[in-house]
């Protein structure tokens, strides 16, 4: 078989992911992260071969300037003629994009318009498009949104009760997000637990950011996050859902302005608010452990309320066969996957305490004892190999 490799790009507000995954196999040739962009002590990290190098790069590098490194290694190690297409992780594709889209200009375009929607994410992932096919004009470039996997929930799952107008008029409504993830370990549930095409799942995706979604027969039905990616559960820095009221109280009362609003619930929020210690999951374990009660209370916050989510999808499920935990806290964190279960154990299920703590740093696995009539289980998510796997179909199909 020729070699088909695929250049995957995640663009950030401040970073670029990357990697170049040979399609037949999943095998990443290169992986790295270029981070702290528009900083001074801007960075890029990278392995190849087995071996892991960083390099500095000019100070205030933006973008353009990493992926211009990126292209410059890529060359270097020769991987340039074996690339089949450029996948672009594209963060909000709003109502237009149900799937992947080979990137033609109408759907720039689109991309352009819908950024108004993630000021942060769209101009950015936007960037690295133009970047990749000023590099590589002669590939396919393809858009893999985070929102397109959603496109399948009914009208009542993603409407607000708010004037009809505003959905009408500027596309005020709930979209979702991870929908990469949610669909990429759905998928793999169906695939490993050999599940009919008739199934109930639930993910929950619980990185830096959370959210958690209902897949009824591979479709979303219903997922955590909505306009932006601020509502659902508790996460590392962000509030989840609040109060409205919450936006009056704080500017006319205490004279808050709005960005101040918006960066406290963004950025100073979720577990780090709650812990005043940390947005990592680690930090706020460890603290846990020893005593720490403010980390104690930020842990049975963030289970607390992500084990109402799960029990609030038995709605447009149904009932549930299997729920997922996946995202660097769903993966490792077997101390959160446990107080989750025993807020839900009326479910009829019982956590095995030796497979929930095996299932860690990688490993996949049921965590559910085999008496258990529903399933949870761990899966690593693989966006990467998602995006990979679409812009090489596209391409072929071209
Ligand atoms: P992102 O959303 O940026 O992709 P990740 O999916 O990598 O983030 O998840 C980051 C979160 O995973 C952090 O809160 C981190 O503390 C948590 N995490 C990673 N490893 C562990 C672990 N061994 N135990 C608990 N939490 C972990």
């Amino acid at each position: 078989m020729s070699e088909q490799h695929v250049l995957v790009l995640n663009c950030g507000s401040s970073s670029l992911k990357f990697a170049v995954i040979d399609a037949n196999n999943a095998q990443e040739l290169l992986s790295g992260l270029a981070e702290r962009l528009h900083n001074d002590d801007a960075v890029i990290k990278y392995k190849i071969a087995g071996s892991k190098h960083q390099n500095a790069l000019t100070a205030k590098a933006d973008h353009k300037v990493a992926i211009d490194t990126l292209v410059s290694l890529i060359r270097e190690h020769k991987l340039a003629d074996s690339l089949i297409a450029v996948g672009h992780r594209v963060v909000h594709g709003g109502e237009q994009f149900t799937g992947s889209q080979v990137i033609t200009d109408d759907v720039i375009a689109a991309i352009m318009k819908t950024a108004q929607l993630a000021p942060l994410h769209n101009p950015a992932n936007l960037t690295g498009i133009k970047a990749a096919q000023q590099a590589f004009p002669a590939l396919t470039q393809v858009a893999v949104f985070d929102t397109a996997f959603h496109q399948s929930m009914p009208k009542h799952a993603y409407l607000y009760a708010l004037p009809y107008a505003l959905y009408k008029e500027q596309g005020v409504r709930r979209y979702g997000f991870h929908g990469t993830s949610h669909n990429y370990v759905s998928a793999k549930a169906v695939e490993v637990l050999g599940l009919a095409n008739s199934h109930r799942i639930i993910t929950a995706h619980l990185g830096n950011g959370c959210s958690v979604c209902a897949i009824k027969d591979g479709n979303s039905v219903d997922t955590s996050m909505g306009l932006t990616p601020l509502e659902g559960v508790v996460m590392g820095t962000r509030s989840g859902d609040i109060d409205p009221g919450l936006f009056d109280f704080l500017t006319v009362q205490l004279g808050y302005s709005s960005q101040e609003v918006s960066s406290m619930l963004n950025k100073d929020s979720g577990l780090l608010g709650i812990s005043e210690l940390s947005n990592d999951c680690r930090t706020i374990e460890e603290a846990h452990l020893e005593g720490n009660t403010q980390a104690t209370l930020a842990l049975d916050i963030f289970c607390y309320r992500l084990a109402k989510q799960i029990a609030a999808y038995l709605v447009p499920l149904s009932g549930l066969d299997v729920l997922v935990f996946t995202g660097g806290i769903g993966e490792n964190s077997d101390i959160i996957r446990a107080k989750v279960l025993t807020h839900l154990s009326f479910l009829g299920w019982q956590l095995d305490p030796q497979k929930n703590t095996e299932a860690r740093f990688g490993n996949m696995g049921v965590i559910t004892t085999a008496d258990s009539n529903i399933k949870a289980m761990v899966i690593p998510t693989n966006e990467e190999w998602m995006i990979c796997q679409d812009a090489a179909r596209l391409a072929k199909e071209l």
